[in-house]
């Protein structure tokens, strides 16, 4: 795996100094972490080598396997194109076939296409001026580009924008839904606001909170629970949910 690109283990999780949240599920929400962090440690996420990376990324990774898009990922390295510069000079059939091993290959090119041509008309290909400012303000920018999601673009702003934005993907409804603090089919945005108000300020939170629920759910909770010796095991839940 590659180095993170922002080193999480450097920061100290705040969680414990965090305020009080106005939800009830908020004190839940921090017990989670702090459990799921005494048990697996930092995940030193995003995996990438630089922002542009984390972007290409989070494209990628859309309906797929993250062991293919370090396929994919490998490819565009190996071809000197991953970067934006790079990535704008080839043709839509030579993106499309580095990419291949992510899957639905002419899709996420026309996606990455979409990306990097925004990157370049805000900021000249600087990902990291194009992802700075104020974080709603950037991210309604970022949700207006062909292809990026909200999922997507808070993997973006979070792992590549340094923003206190939080990734809610299906591991995360899942564990949520089965330790009882949400139904499962509550719109992302609520359910954004929900863990952004229980995290509070701290960043380093936000980017291993969403990797160690990665964690646990890869692991232990998935589509059927395997409970025993989950860190979560002692929380209250229903593993049939
Ligand atoms: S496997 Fe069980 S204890 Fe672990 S997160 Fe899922 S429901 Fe909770």
């Amino acid at each position: 795996m590659a180095g993170s690109v922002h080193g999480w283990t450097e920061w100290i999780p705040l969680i414990d100094r965090a305020t009080p949240s106005p939800t009830d599920s908020a004190p839940t929400i921090r017990r989670i972490y702090k459990r799921l962090y005494a048990h697996y440690g930092p995940q030193d996420w995003w995996p990438a080598d630089s922002p542009f990376e984390v972007v290409v990324g989070a494209v990628l990774t859309q309906n797929t396997a993250w062991s293919n898009v370090v396929k994919a990922i490998a490819a565009l390295k190996k071809a000197r194109r991953l970067t934006v510069a790079g990535m704008r000079a080839l043709g839509d059939d030579q993106l499309a076939d580095l990419i291949r091993p992510a899957g639905t290959y002419r899709v996420k090119a026309r996606r990455l296409r979409a990306v990097v041509d925004w990157l370049w008309a805000e900021s000249g290909g600087d990902v990291r001026k194009a992802l700075s400012g104020d974080l709603e303000t950037v991210r309604r920018r970022l949700l207006a580009v062909h292809g990026v999601g909200p999922e997507t673009a808070d993997s973006i702003l979070l792992y590549a924008g340094r923003h206190r934005s939080f990734v809610i993907d299906a591991y995360t409804r899942r564990v949520l839904r089965r330790h009882r603090l949400i139904d499962g089919d509550e719109p992302y945005e609520s359910l954004r606001e929900m863990m952004k108000g229980a995290i509070r300020l701290d960043l380093g939170v936000f980017g291993e909170y969403h990797a160690l629920l990665v964690q646990v759910a890869k692991e232990h909770c998935r589509v059927r629970a395997r409970c025993e010796g989950c860190p979560l095991d002692s929380l209250a839940h229903d593993d049939a949910l």
